[in-house]
């Protein structure tokens, strides 16, 4: 019992745990289809250049392909790529019926425009849902819309901690990114809540915080949001993924100062371990639902 009684101790949103069974549940249909005799799933990741983060997130990425039975391939190009060659590559992967998802791991290096190959990739196979017509698909609320995996990681834990109750609730979105802000506050107004979203220009910011009784944080600054950020009771998903140093050692640490935000949240995704794993085991999800999706 804390000496206020407005300040909960929150409950631990455990991502890994919850992708575990994502992953599970996942593995459990491709034993199933491919016992029937069906073709298995197959994804493509495509990684071009060395940047460190990124050779970490590609080998998660495999990793969990691998432990759900899904068939995955690997093309890793040098940074020095020409766009003109990933493109070419992505035109081979579209036709090859044995890939049923592709992914090409962002940030590509900077004389490669991003928004050109991440169109060159056929809709059906966009398992992460950053094509404008799956993007599309998911503001008129389309059921076939590939939904970018990390808010859709991020719906899952709250459909998880909230159930129906979510419905009505007031939620905020910090960050507007195309990849994470922006789906995300799409996804919230789909499950009937009210939406805010603020960002680096917002007047008002934390006083806009302290109304949501879910706050999801998607800006990449480290801690950004304090505990005076934050409505008593309130249901708080760190998206952000920040490394740092602290007493001379690298650690990661989210948008959200944990330590003091979690006595008052009523429930929190820690960092690492919450948003993270989600991330990846809905890029599983997607690639089942797109070869599902192919298989019709
Ligand atoms: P992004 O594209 O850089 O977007 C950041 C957003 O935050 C922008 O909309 C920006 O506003 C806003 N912002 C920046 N500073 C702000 C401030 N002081 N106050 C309010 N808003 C502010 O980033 P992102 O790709 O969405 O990623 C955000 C974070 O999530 C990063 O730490 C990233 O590493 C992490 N991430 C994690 C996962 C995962 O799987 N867990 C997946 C993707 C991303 P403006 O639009 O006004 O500039």
């Amino acid at each position: 019992m804390t000496a206020n009684p407005s300040v909960t101790d929150a409950t631990l949103i455990d991502g890994k745990a919850i992708a575990n069974e994502v992953v599970e549940e996942i593995g459990q249909q491709v034993r199933e289809l491919v016992a029937a005799g069906q073709p298995t799933p197959g994804l493509a990741v495509v990684l071009v250049g060395e940047d460190p983060a990124s050779q970490v997130y590609v080998r998660n990425k495999l990793l969990k392909c691998q432990q759900a039975g899904i068939v995955s391939r690997e093309y890793r190009l040098p940074v020095e790529t020409m766009e003109s060659d990933l493109l070419g590559l992505l035109v081979d992967l579209n036709d090859d019926p044995d890939v049923h998802g592709i992914l090409v791991q962002l940030p590509l290096p900077k004389h490669i425009d991003e928004q050109k190959v991440l169109q060159a990739i056929a809709p059906e196979k966009d398992v992460d849902g950053f094509h404008p017509e799956n993007l599309g698909r998911l503001l008129v609320g389309a059921p076939d819309a590939l939904v970018p995996c990390t808010p859709l990681g991020c719906l899952i834990m709250l459909r998880r901690t909230l159930g129906d109750a979510l419905a009505g609730k007031h939620v905020v979105v910090v960050g507007r990114s195309n990849i994470v802000g922006k789906p995300a506050a799409l996804l919230a107004l789909q499950q009937h809540c009210t939406v805010t979203m603020v960002h680096s220009r917002s007047e008002n910011i934390e006083a806009l915080c302290r109304q949501a009784d879910v706050l999801i944080v998607a800006v990449g600054r480290p801690e950004l949001v304090r505990a005076d950020w934050v409505k008593p009771g309130a249901v708080v998903l760190d998206v952000g993924i920040n490394r740092v140093e602290r007493d001379g050692k690298a650690k990661l640490v989210g948008d959200v100062a944990f330590d003091e935000v979690a006595p008052i949240a009523s429930a929190i995704t820690p960092v690492p371990g919450g948003v993270g794993p989600m991330t990846i085991a809905c890029l599983l999800r997607n690639t089942l639902q797109a070869y599902q999706r192919q298989q019709r």
